[in-house]
């Protein structure tokens, strides 16, 4: 079976956007080390052992860089014809160009945004400085994807705000055939009226899924649901936050040169695997910091999840869900994960 990785590239932490609920405003700003050192970065994990990797470009907004940042990294990835590699991009798309948009799909990047909803939704707490709707700009952004046959997909991110409209929102989602991943705002004393508790937002989970399943000509897919009932029926789920994925094959590369295990920035620096600009990256060095990692926190999590009858397949879910971004605590919306397990499983069982 082929060895695979992916790769969480945060090419800045700057943004044009000032969303209410962005965790890094107040981040280091320093992205010289990705900029400087992109080619070594490059060459380093493409001479890794992994044979099928997965690069996402990330931020802050990875459009931030200017296109030929993006044409350098298909150039050399074009050095290495035996591996598998494949791009993506998230963005917020408020930069997003015709021509950068017709390269992009030349490169055969994905392109994912963020949307939480229709306009009443996403722009209360999405806003940017000479933006007037960010809303409208990523709609039209989106009708320009699909005039180009690219599938748009979207994170939708549930906070007070939209938790109570699930579905405005889905029809939403549906009318516009965007695919989406639903994720919950991760509670946080710089936006106290946003914060959800877990049980809210399981329920949210439930009425999505309810509208989601009970709609025989639904057009779109929705993280995490498909997840979790090949995850019910199957034992096994390819998505991160289930089965150990995320600490079997997941790293994240921070704009400073850090790199570390997961997707996310983790507050415990003892499980970075090294720094892009001062030491040189093995598949041995990647493999060991994962293994550790993925052991430590199997460790940890045992005495809340041992007794869970779906330990089995969500093996303590994502990592870096949590206030703490501490990878040996319990996942904060168990709860909602359980509320949803409980409710997929008792209608797979009619
Ligand atoms: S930290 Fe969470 S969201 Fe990120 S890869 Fe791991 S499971 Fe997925
Ligand atoms: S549902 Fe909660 S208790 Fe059960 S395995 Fe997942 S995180 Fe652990």
């Amino acid at each position: 079976m082929d060895s695979f990785l992916s790769a969480v590239i945060k090419t800045t932490k700057r943004c044009n956007l000032s969303c209410d609920y962005c965790y890094d405003k107040d981040g280091e700003i320093e992205d010289r080390p990705i900029e400087e050192h992109i080619d070594k970065l490059m060459g380093e994990i493409l001479s890794t052992d992994f044979e099928n990797i997965y690069f996402t470009w990330h931020g802050g907004e990875p459009l931030l860089k200017p296109i030929s940042f993006y044409e350098n990294i298909a150039k050399i990835q074009r050095r290495f014809p035996n591996k598998k590699i494949r791009n993506g991009i998230q963005s917020n798309l408020t930069l997003l160009t015709a021509d950068a948009l017709l390269y992009l799909k030349e490169l055969g990047f994905g392109i994912a945004t963020s949307l939480d909803g229709p306009e009443e939704l996403t722009d209360i707490n999405r806003h940017g400085l000479g933006v007037e709707s960010v809303f409208d700009t990523i709609k039209k952004e989106i009708e320009s994807m699909q005039l180009l046959d690219i599938r748009p997909k979207a994170v939708c991110v549930i906070s007070q705000t939209n938790l109570n409209h699930i579905r405005r929102l889905y029809e939403f989602f549906e009318s516009m055939k965007i695919d989406i991943t639903v994720t919950p705002l991760i509670p946080n004393e710089r936006y106290p009226k946003l914060n959800i508790t877990p049980q809210e937002y399981g329920r949210a989970l439930i009425e999505l899924f309810d509208l989601w399943y009970g709609n025989e000509e639904s057009n779109i897919k929705i993280i995490p649901f498909n997840h979790i009932m090949n995850g019910l029926l199957f034992g096994q789920s390819e998505y991160c936050m289930f089965s150990e994925n995320c600490l079997n094959y997941y790293v994240n590369i921070s704009p400073n040169g850090d790199i570390f295990p997961t997707c996310s920035k983790l507050n415990d620096s003892s499980f970075r695997i090294g720094n892009l600009k001062y030491d040189s990256i093995t598949t041995l060095d990647i493999r060991k910091a994962l293994e550790r990692a993925k052991m430590l926190r199997a460790d940890s999590i045992k005495r809340y999840c041992q007794d869970c009858e779906y330990y089995f397949f969500c093996r303590g879910g994502c990592p870096a869900q949590h206030t703490n971004f501490s990878i040996l605590e319990k996942d904060h919306f168990c709860i909602s994960n359980r509320m949803i397990f409980d409710h997929i499983s008792h209608i797979l069982r009619q």
